[in-house]
């Protein structure tokens, strides 16, 4: 039977020379591919007390939106500077070549709230980190991060993990 892996491909050379792009597209077209990294991202949370999903720009959205469904809670989309309409908090991370800005609407979370975070891939956490940090400005309190991808080498988990984060992923 196919993992989840199976269904993901890798594009060499994208959106930079040397970078292997893990392309999630394929899985997410895929109905057997997409329910079963719905479901296995689950997994971990059956019983568990959630309020809210905060999905990471893009990717994020897709998985973050089915996750938030299947549980019956709200999400709320973390965006790129200058996406959100309302009134916003925003962080600032370092990105491989420069800076970028993610913001969150400043009423989105409530103080005590339970959160789940996701995205499709882990790689610095920089990205990561700076949604946490929205959701920690605003009282959320995290109860783990899902990513579908982590790539162990470029030391996303084990900042997460040094932030108190619960981290999980479907594979490397
Ligand atoms: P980072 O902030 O370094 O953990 O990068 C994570 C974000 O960048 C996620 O939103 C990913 O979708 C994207 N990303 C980083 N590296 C890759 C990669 N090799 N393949 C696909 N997406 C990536």
């Amino acid at each position: 039977m196919k993992t989840v892996k199976d269904y993901i491909r890798t594009i060499v050379d994208f959106p930079h020379e040397g970078i292997l792009f893990r392309d999630v597209t394929t899985l997410f077209a895929d109905p057997r591919g997409f329910r079963m990294a719905i479901d296995q991202m689950l997994h971990p949370y059956a019983g568990m007390q959630i309020d809210k999903v905060v999905g990471l720009e893009a990717r994020g959205f897709i998985l973050g939106g089915a996750i938030a469904h299947q549980l019956s809670v709200g999400f709320v989309p973390v965006r790129k500077k200058g996406k959100l309409p309302g009134a916003v908090i925003s962080e600032e991370y370092t990105l491989e070549y420069g800076e970028a800005i993610v913001e969150i609407h400043d009423d989105a979370i409530q103080a005590g709230e339970k959160i789940l975070v996701v995205d499709d891939l882990l790689a610095t956490g920089g990205t990561a980190e700076a949604g946490i940090k929205l959701i920690e400005r605003l009282g959320g309190e995290i109860i783990s991060c899902a990513f579908v991808i982590d790539l162990p080498d470029l030391g996303g988990r084990k900042r997460l993990e040094a932030m108190g984060m619960d981290v999980m992923a479907l594979c490397a």
